[in-house]
């Protein structure tokens, strides 16, 4: 029997959400897209008018199938903590039922059950500021759409989720390791993630037989890493200096999330997989 998956975090195809829906697909699941919902209309409208059809072409040239999109703000549990201003915003007006729980439900009716629960998504307001310059509100917000958003995700999936299902999300080095430039409190975002998935792993694992890991991805030209400003130079930076001189292509972060959701990882959970040519391993740059 296909798997199913729902990846949170796709609204175009030049990031890792994309990339690892088809990895997926090509893998034999069925895809199911949750999508921000300032960005849906014209995800959605450019999905129908075949602006897509070119990158949704897999290895045996069939092109991959999107079963459902569905809106989704992960900042927001459910129609209670949606704030006036947003509710009545033109954006969110016309459309219905995504804070996570409502997606989760609507999940559930339409589809029963899921396999593989990927988030893909991250935002922080301040991120071009450095840290000592980002106010709380900020940092806060950097928390919220990027790292609660996961445990909130998981939290409200997990009842719906099959005995042996994955969770995957996307991870950045500068949890770890100074990476000046990505401020805001997104280091510390992606921090929190890191150590999140350790307890949510054994949390999930214990309870429903659920593996959690998160994949910490090298540079990759997306739409969100455009908008900090330096994804250039750090791809750059990365040729120049990772064990392996090329350019990381979504792809081979679309595989690993493949190999990660699969049996042949049946005995991964808890982890920090590094998808990156290797850079993470350098002490220096060279
Ligand atoms: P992307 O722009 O393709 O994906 C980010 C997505 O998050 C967008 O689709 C955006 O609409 C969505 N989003 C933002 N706020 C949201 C919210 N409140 N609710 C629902 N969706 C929301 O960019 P990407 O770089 O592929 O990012 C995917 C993940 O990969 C992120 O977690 C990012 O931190 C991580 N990552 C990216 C890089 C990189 O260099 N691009 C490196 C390491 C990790």
């Amino acid at each position: 029997k296909g798997k199913r998956a729902f990846i949170a975090g796709v609204a175009d195809d030049n990031g890792y959400g994309w990339a690892i829906a088809k990895s997926l697909a090509a893998a034999g699941a069925e895809i199911l897209v949750g999508t921000w919902v300032p960005a849906l209309n014209i995800f959605e409208t450019s999905l129908r008018r075949g602006k897509f059809d070119e990158s949704r072409l897999l290895p045996n040239g069939s092109l991959m199938e999107i079963i459902k999109v569905y809106p989704l703000d992960a900042v927001f549990d459910n129609p209670d903590d949606v704030p006036e201003d947003i509710k009545t915003n033109k954006r969110y007006a016309g459309s219905a039922n995504w804070t996570v729980k409502e997606v989760a439900e609507s999940v559930k009716q339409d589809f029963g059950s899921i396999d593989i629960l990927v988030h893909s998504l991250a935002n922080g307001p301040e991120v071009s500021k450095p840290l000592l310059e980002t106010s709380r509100n900020g940092y806060l917000a950097a928390l919220s759409a990027s790292s609660y958003s996961y445990v909130s995700l998981l939290k409200h999936f997990i009842p719906l989720m099959n005995p042996g299902g994955s969770s995957i999300s996307l991870t950045y080095i500068a949890s770890e390791r100074i990476i000046p430039g990505y401020g805001g409190g997104m280091s510390s975002a992606k921090a929190a993630l890191e150590s999140d998935t350790r307890v949510l792993a054994f949390e999930a694992g214990r309870k429903h037989k659920i593996r959690v890991n998160t994949i910490s991805a090298g540079p990759l030209r997306s739409r969100a890493a455009k908008a900090i400003g330096f994804i250039d130079t750090m791809i750059e930076y990365s040729i120049a200096n990772a064990p392996l001189q090329k350019e990381l292509s979504a792809d081979e972060v679309g595989n690993a999330a493949a190999f990660l959701a699969s049996p042949l990882a049946s005995a991964i959970t808890g982890a920090v997989i590094y998808v990156d040519n290797g850079l993470n391993a350098m002490g220096v740059g060279v």
